[in-house]
């Protein structure tokens, strides 16, 4: 069956291939598949034969092939086995598990590839994705991205180089640690560009919105996202959500389990929901956030109330430092039974103020229906979670993996979730030394692909935060 796209506010259907490097729909709106296809228990069982066997990029050809029907089967093939190869991610599982002792937690180590966090994963099929679908249209993009840290080096590392496609990204100044800015201001391949604005994450992220809502400026200089509004990125993240359940429930059973995951722009808790409405038995999606908890006061009272700069806080779990959450929409897009018009009312709503759901039958049946329990630490709670799984497991985590540890134990304590949970391991240690440092007195080993990598010359373009001066700038920026 082909699979076809729609935006969160309309009901044109696009095809993934436009979707890909359009990245924000016209409308305003948020690309998803039309439909979700169901994934039976027979399939799951073939799949686990595959990921033993033949190893995860087996099983994302698998997952990625329900969504991507317009390439042809080698390419996605090839594609996903480069993606995916033992060299880039350190092992065939790509994302193998360690029990956390006997605490009914189960870390998921989605953080092995290239940059020590997460998006790896997402990206390094991203920038494939990319080169195939511009090398066949024979044409360029230019990727306008902000990021709070991890999403900007995760990209540049799997773009750079590439002919077809160019990169600037925004990072909000001052705001990432010296290993997430070195991480990023070392790389100076000529088609990618750092920039330093004056203003937080939300602020860069509206920049590139602002740049995005201008469809004629758009056109003309090929602007594309990488951020987790486009859809390339849900689905590849869908595939260890697969991958991990595979690795944690024993061949035969179908038991639910639990996923806790710490929460920025909801991409990475959200592709846990698409596997859930494809089939997989997952009970709890354990939402985790940091101080900056717009998220957790969403689902536990109804009202969405997305913050500006001066009430997000700099904490030390930065790339959770998020008071809008964009891909909030697709999951709210299911939750009102697909209907765009609601969707676009809501979403409008929250651009100049809040808006509350605490009253429809929709929100109210959400837990049961969805499954999503919300939870948030403090600094003071991600210091202490990452001593005790120290002391108590001898297994060093970053304070984002912290923030998700956090709200598992908290819920296993209480008995509000009963089983097995995966908490994912979102980004290294070693991304974050100040904090470790503080939660166990030492610091945390570098591994060997990141030696010296602080001492490298940085480079770094500083930018106002105003919407016309990107523009003026991106307009000449790669025409040297
Ligand atoms: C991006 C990121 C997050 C947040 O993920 P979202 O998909 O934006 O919710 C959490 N932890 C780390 C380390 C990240 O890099």
């Amino acid at each position: 069956m082909p699979m076809r796209y729609r935006s969160t506010r309309g009901t044109a259907t696009v095809a993934f291939g436009d979707v890909l490097l359009e990245g924000l729909a016209a409308d305003g709106g948020l690309y998803v598949p039309e439909s979700y296809p169901q994934v039976s228990a027979a399939t799951l069982a073939e799949w686990r034969v595959l990921l033993t066997e033949r190893g995860y990029a087996a099983l994302a050809y698998e997952v990625l092939r329900l969504f991507i029907t317009d390439m042809p089967e080698t390419e996605l093939r090839a594609l996903t086995a480069q993606a995916y190869h033992e060299d880039v991610f350190g092992s065939r599982a790509v994302t193998p598990l360690t029990p956390m002792g006997s605490d009914g937690i189960w870390l998921a180590h989605l953080s092995n590839g290239p940059t020590a966090a997460f998006k790896d994963l997402a990206m390094q099929l991203l920038g494939r994705l990319f080169e195939y679908e511009l090398t066949r249209r024979d044409t360029w993009l230019t990727v306008l991205g902000a990021t709070s840290g991890d999403t900007g080096s995760s990209a540049e590392e799997a773009l750079r180089g590439l002919n077809r496609v160019r990169v600037a990204m925004l990072t909000p100044r001052g705001r990432m640690t010296p290993f997430q800015r070195a991480q990023m201001y070392h790389i100076c391949d000529p088609n990618i560009a750092n920039i330093a604005i004056d203003g937080v994450f939300d602020d860069c992220q509206d920049l590139v919105k602002a740049v995005n809502g201008d469809a004629a400026y758009k056109a003309a200089h090929h602007i594309g996202a990488v951020n987790s509004i486009n859809v390339a990125r849900l689905l590849a993240q869908v595939v260890y959500a697969f991958a991990t359940w595979l690795q944690v429930v024993p061949a035969g059973e179908l038991t639910p389990v639990s996923f806790a995951v710490p929460t920025g722009n909801f991409g990475d808790i959200l592709s846990v929901h698409v596997a859930k409405q494809l089939g997989l038995p997952v009970a709890e999606l354990l939402l985790a956030t940091n101080e900056n908890n717009v998220l957790e006061e969403f689902f536990s009272s109804g009202v969405y109330r997305p913050r500006g700069s001066a009430q997000t806080y700099a904490t030390s779990s930065p790339s959770m430092d998020i008071s809008k959450a964009s891909n909030l929409e697709r999951f709210v897009f299911d939750l009102v039974g697909r209907d765009p018009e609601r969707t676009a009312a809501l979403f409008t709503q929250a651009e100049s103020g809040f808006f509350d759901l605490s009253g429809e039958m929709e929100f109210r049946r959400q837990r049961e229906r969805y499954g999503i329990v919300a939870g948030a630490s403090s600094h003071a709670d991600r210091v202490a979670t990452i001593a005790r799984s120290w002391r108590e497991h001898q297994i060093l985590i970053d304070p984002h993996t912290a923030a998700g540890v956090h709200v598992a134990r908290k819920m296993l304590a209480t008995g509000e979730v009963t089983t097995p949970v995966i908490a994912y391991e979102t980004a290294l240690p070693v991304k974050f030394a100040a904090t470790i440092r503080e939660a166990v007195g030492f610091d945390p080993p570098v591994p060997e692909r990141f030696g010296g990598l602080l001492e490298h010359s940085q480079r770094v373009i500083d930018l106002p935060n105003d919407v016309d001066t990107l523009k003026a700038w991106l307009a000449t920026a790669f025409h040297e």
